[in-house]
């Protein structure tokens, strides 16, 4: 590391990628995956020593903006830490595409990635939900089977990605990142298969709601920035039914819909017209994640 080293914490560094960073800072950088809220006042530092950086560095912790990140012990979690970068989720960006070999996992901190399967007519069903609370790629890294469904962005945001090959053989040697991967892969598997049964039996206002609350949970926002047209694609719905259903929500003071935003207003309203498929989801992650509080509540606390 070079006495000239800049040191970017927090902020929008993970909103942009390294090479844009240093170029922006003219120096190297640390790039470190903090919490936006705990360094607020941080900037970037240049021109200051190496031991300033370290201790600096050191002073950051181990805190990750992603949750299952953080369920690591924390040598494990530095370990990851060190080959991970970060990199923007642009909205509707599809991240891998069904049968694509599937070389790097993301690990959101914010948004929330889709995952869909394409049928030949070209519609666009959504399956499972992920974010903060999840991972892309844990089959990959525990299998090395290509993919079987599109990974589309539905709520812009950033993820830290990490080379799959790297994941793979840090997972064979570190028992709680091999536990980690197959504990996720359970509880996305679960969804999957809570998410099938909802679309075949629940109604669309219950189905709604389902979706708006594991969106907030993955988003760590109860403002997200989503449209009732990219809704209704992927709940396999016409545009005019969730109209329908958004504009008698938003007449209860439930939610609000904005231009490329809908804003939840009422998340325990939001609970009571879920079908049970929204709490049997949130329940499977919050155990996986090794909190007690289940559902959006916990999801928008920590
Ligand atoms: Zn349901």
């Amino acid at each position: 590391m070079r006495s000239d080293a800049g040191l970017l914490i927090g902020m929008d560094c993970s909103r942009l990628d390294e090479s844009l960073l240093e170029e922006r800072c003219g120096a190297m950088l640390v790039v470190a995956p903090i919490s936006t809220r705990a360094v607020a006042d941080l900037r970037i530092f240049q021109g200051v020593g190496i031991e300033a950086v370290e201790l600096i560095v050191l002073s950051i912790g181990t805190h990750s903006e992603n949750r299952l990140l953080s369920t690591l012990p924390p040598a494990d979690f530095e370990l990851l830490r060190r080959h991970m970068r970060a990199t923007p989720l642009a909205s509707q960006a599809i991240i891998w595409d069904s049968g694509d070999s599937i070389t790097k996992a993301y690990f959101p901190h914010r948004g929330a990635v889709s995952l869909v399967m394409v049928l030949s007519g070209g519609q666009m069903i959504e399956t499972a939900i992920v974010g903060r609370e999840g991972m892309l790629g844990g089959f990959a890294a525990l299998s090395s089977h290509p993919a079987s469904y599109r990974a589309i962005v539905q709520i812009e945001g950033a993820a830290w990605v990490i080379d799959m090959e790297l994941l793979r053989e840090l997972a064979q040697t570190h028992e709680s990142l091999k536990a980690m991967l197959f504990g996720h892969e359970r509880a996305l598997m679960a969804q999957t298969q809570q998410v099938a049964a909802c679309n075949a039996s629940h109604a669309l206002e219950a189905r709604l709601c389902r979706w708006l609350l594991r969106a907030c949970d993955a988003c760590g926002a109860t403002t997200l920035s989503t449209t009732q047209e990219a809704i209704a694609e992927i709940l396999g719905v016409r545009r005019t039914s969730i109209s329908l259903v958004a504009h008698t929500m938003q007449a209860a003071g439930m939610i609000r819909t904005r231009r490329g935003q809908i804003e939840i207003l009422n998340v325990a309203g939001l609970r009571d017209h879920a079908c049970e498929c929204y709490d049997k989801t949130a329940t499977n992650y919050e155990r996986m994640l090794g909190t007690a509080t289940a559902g959006t509540e916990a999801a928008l606390v920590d």
